[in-house]
This record gives structure tokens, C-alpha cells and sequence, in this order.
């Protein structure tokens, strides 16, 4: 198999844990993960994984890939709101392509053991609305400047209280 982004590079088997290989290529230092591999790894070990924190590189790939097992086109699924980084699955095989550094980041975010959820609808969903929730409050914390944080704390407040309804109407006299 080749690499699907270097041209020429053929992927080297290589342990990304103990116990859990994938193919590695030495150019992008990225790997092609089987989905059955990895599924039969995290049953035993994903949770016993510590984030070493450990600093790594870490690269991604905007660009559409080509699964190097099937040509099959590959879907990309952003892994969390806090990063931009995408894996790369292919729908036919299920072998998951990560960029350099994207094992080391789904440690440091702990979702090591979350690999298939990450490839659902429902995942990509709550990404989007905790983006579209902390623009929101970067819009809010602009207007209200320094007041943004006391106005924060009533509203959580306010949010949990029995009356709310009568404090809005007492506010609006
Ligand atoms: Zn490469
Ligand atoms: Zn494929």
C-alpha cells in the first residue's frame, strides 16, 4: 500500500501501542489504522492509556484522500471543537488514516477509546453546536466587555431560579 498523500511511499507496518499496529509512512509520519485492529485494541487497553504529554507534531490534511486499500474516496470528521484536526475514514474498508500527531491529540483530548463515535453524525453534530456556542459567547464577552463576567454569573443564576419568569418581568418595569 502507498501512502495517500506522499507520492511514492509505500506504508511500513508499525506499533502505534502495544499490541494495536498500523502502517506508517516514513515521509508525513502519518498511519493507516485498521478500524477491526483498533476495535479489538480498545476493548483491552484504550482506558488504561495515560496522556503521556508528551509534545508531537501535528500536521493535517485539508486536501480529499484516496483510501491506499480500495481508492475508495475518504471522509473526513473533525475530532473535537478545541482542534481542527480531521481523521480521514473510508466508508468501503473502514481503515482510518491520521496525520501526523493525530494519535498522540486523541490522547491528550482522551477520546482514544471514542474512534467509532467519532465517525457519527451525532458527534459531528455537538462539535458544531460548541463552536457555534463559544461564538456566541465571544460575540457577548466583546459587548459587554468588562460587565461580561458578572452578567454571566446572574444569568447562570437566573437560568436555575424558581421565579425566572417573574425576576424578567421585575427587570422590564
Ligand atoms: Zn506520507
Ligand atoms: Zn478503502
Amino acid at each position: 500500500m502507498n501512502c495517500p498523500k506522499c507520492n511514492g511511499y509505500r506504508l511500513k507496518p508499525k506499533k502505534l501501542e502495544n499490541g494495536l499496529l498500523a502502517f506508517a509512512c516514513d515521509n508525513c509520519q502519518g498511519s493507516l489504522l485498521p478500524m477491526l485492529q483498533y476495535l479489538q485494541w480498545a476493548e483491552q487497553h484504550s482506558t488504561t492509556i495515560i496522556d503521556a504529554c508528551i509534545e508531537f507534531k501535528l500536521d493535517e490534511t485539508s486536501q480529499a484522500l484516496l483510501c491506499p486499500k480500495c481508492s475508495g474516496l475518504m471522509t473526513k470528521y473533525r475530532i473535537s471543537a478545541q482542534s481542527e484536526n480531521r481523521l480521514d475514514i473510508c466508508n468501503r474498508c473502514y481503515e482510518t488514516w491520521l496525520d501526523s500527531g493525530e494519535w498522540q491529540l486523541l490522547k491528550h483530548l482522551q477520546v482514544l477509546d471514542k474512534l467509532p463515535k467519532i465517525f457519527t453524525e451525532a458527534w459531528q453534530k455537538n462539535i458544531q453546536t460548541e463552536i457555534a456556542e463559544e461564538n456566541q459567547q465571544n460575540r457577548d464577552k466583546e459587548h459587554f466587555e468588562n460587565d461580561f463576567e458578572q452578567i454571566k454569573t446572574f444569568k447562570t443564576w437566573l437560568d436555575k431560579y424558581h421565579k425566572k419568569q417573574d425576576v424578567l418581568i421585575y427587570l422590564n418595569k
